[in-house]
């Protein structure tokens, strides 16, 4: 049988989405003996991108069927790669939120590069003041993008990181032949237990390590909503899927609020305004959060979503 190519990249990433692949377990191991081949990927593969003994010219990756790339795009090296997987590869994936969203990383565009540099290298209180190397290191870009802001994207897989339940249902969908896959358009609320009273009333929010009220003899769903017991989570305003396929959430299944590492529920979706809805709607004044931006934007900060400050 004719196995499916596939090449893997990672960009600005922690390698946690690659984990997430790992964590597949047995099906991978099945589609890695029967249905897929890896012809590319550098977390466990060696393959240089300039010919194995540094001889080619060009930055160079396998022609693959499935292109998977994590990681935002931060810097030259970054967007190279990216291009040149999305000219080998027929279907690309975004992997995690960092490469649909930003993610974490996208929370520096919130301040400038010379910013930045200032910080890391000369104000963090446990450095000795040095000038920012300038050699040997891919050139910065202006911000933090995600890949569809540089590529076409075919197929988007987020969270942080992405559930393998995800994963594999996508890449089972095109060994059936399907180019398209989606993870469903819902809310973490809308996949949550716990229960809501639509009382009105809190007037400070709480810190995420308080303990909320609930009864640890009973089961999630006697427990009340933790936006509505002071608790800012952002399940209103994330998109569902995160405990795998028909499973609750994750931070809500261990009785934590959401801090939204799925990103926005769609596309074209405002969270920030529309959690300042849900904020209202439970009698909290939104202007009195601490940090709304890079709080309601922690994980989706790219695509114009957060800006330089003053
Ligand atoms: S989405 Fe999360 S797990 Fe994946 S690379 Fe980004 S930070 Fe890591
Ligand atoms: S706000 Fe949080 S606790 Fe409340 S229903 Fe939504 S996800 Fe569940
Ligand atoms: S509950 Fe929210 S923060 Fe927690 S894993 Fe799910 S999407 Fe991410």
């Amino acid at each position: 049988m004719t196995k499916v190519t596939v090449a893997e990249e990672w960009l600005n990433s922690c390698s946690g989405c690659e984990i997430a692949i790992l964590n597949i377990g047995d099906v991978l191991v099945d589609l890695l003996v029967n249905n897929i081949e890896f012809v590319h990927i550098p977390v466990i593969m060696d393959k240089k991108y300039y010919g194995q003994t540094g001889e080619e010219k060009e930055l160079s990756i396998p022609e693959a069927v499935v292109g998977i790339v994590s990681g935002s795009v931060r810097n030259e090296e970054h967007k190279e790669v990216l291009l040149e997987m999305r000219k080998k590869c027929q279907i690309l994936i975004a992997l995690g939120t960092c490469a649909t969203n930003g993610g974490i990383p996208a929370l520096i565009n919130m301040y400038s590069n010379e910013e930045l540099n200032k910080f890391v290298y000369c104000d963090s209180p446990t450095t000795d003041c040095a000038e920012p190397p300038t050699e040997n290191i891919p050139p910065l870009l202006d911000k933090c993008y995600a890949l569809d802001e540089f590529v076409d994207v075919d197929i988007y897989l987020p969270g942080c990181p992405p559930h393998p339940d995800w994963i594999t249902a996508a890449v089972l969908a095109l060994l059936e032949g399907k180019t398209e896959f989606k993870m469903p358009e819902r809310s973490v609320c809308d996949t949550c237990p716990l229960i809501r009273e639509r009382k009105k009333g809190f007037d400070d929010i709480k810190r995420i390590l308080e303990t909320p009220e609930f009864d640890p003899d009973k089961p999630l769903d006697e427990m009340r909503c933790l936006l509505e017991q002071g608790f800012i989570c952002l399940g209103p305003v994330t998109r569902a899927g995160c405990g795998g396929k028909g499973k609750p959430p994750r931070c809500l299944s261990t009785r934590m609020p959401c801090r939204g590492c799925y990103g926005p529920i769609r596309k074209d979706a405002k969270p920030m305004m529309d959690y300042m809805g849900a904020l209202a709607s439970v009698g909290f004044d939104p202007m009195k959060m601490p940090d709304r931006r890079g709080y309601l934007a922690r994980f989706s900060g790219a695509h114009g979503v957060l800006k330089k400050i003053g």
